[in-house]
């Protein structure tokens, strides 16, 4: 199967590429617009950069356009993490990530977003596959971190030197990081 697969970041993506690659050929889509601001954007690409040249293989890096992710979860700007903006976010990479498949003809799209402890996989798992319906391109469904999926990402992670980020990716989540930093300061 010729699989695309949706990069969250250098770190998770290992497992997943790892795994999915012993049975398919992937290539990655870096498709992070949430992330804020530019220069971390560009710090966890150069990360994917280095991944892809020392693991040997393709990732297509479309243009960083925030203002249309900020179009997609407007509305939605001040809910906690974990809710309602997560989930518009998520489905706005996957729907991005499965026209991409479409457009060149993959088999299928997947995301390395389920190698994370962090993340969702239940919901993942649910709306990929909606997506990839209305797409028209199938959606494979993975959860990375099972089996020690994320340690082992933490390991090749350490072995690469790749940059392994502190929040999540959009504005609000490091404000939640810095309101969670103060409270650790008060308390
Ligand atoms: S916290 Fe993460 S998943 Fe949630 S909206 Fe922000 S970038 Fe997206």
């Amino acid at each position: 199967m010729r699989i695309l697969l949706h990069i969250c970041c250098a770190p998770d993506a290992t497992t997943a590429y790892k795994r999915l690659s012993m049975e398919h050929k992937v290539v990655g889509y870096f498709f992070n617009p949430n992330v804020h601001p530019r220069q971390e954007y560009e710090k966890r690409k150069e990360a994917v950069e280095k991944l892809s040249k020392a693991w040997n293989f393709k990732v297509i890096y479309p243009p960083y356009e925030p203002d249309r992710w900020f179009k997609a979860i407007k509305g939605l700007e001040d809910l906690p993490e974990g809710g309602m903006r997560c989930k518009a976010c998520i489905a706005y990479r996957l729907r991005m990530t499965a026209l991409k498949a479409k457009e060149l003809g993959f088999d299928a799209f997947t995301t390395s977003l389920t190698t994370s402890p962090h993340k969702d996989v239940n919901f993942i798992n649910e709306v990929g596959p909606k997506i990839g319906k209305s797409v028209g391109v199938e959606y494979f469904t993975s959860i990375f971190r099972k089996k020690d999926g994320f340690l082992e990402s933490v390991r090749y992670s350490k072995e690469l030197g790749l940059y392994r980020q502190n929040y999540c990716g959009c504005i609000f989540s490091i404000r939640k990081e810095k309101d969670g930093e103060l409270l650790r300061k008060i308390g």
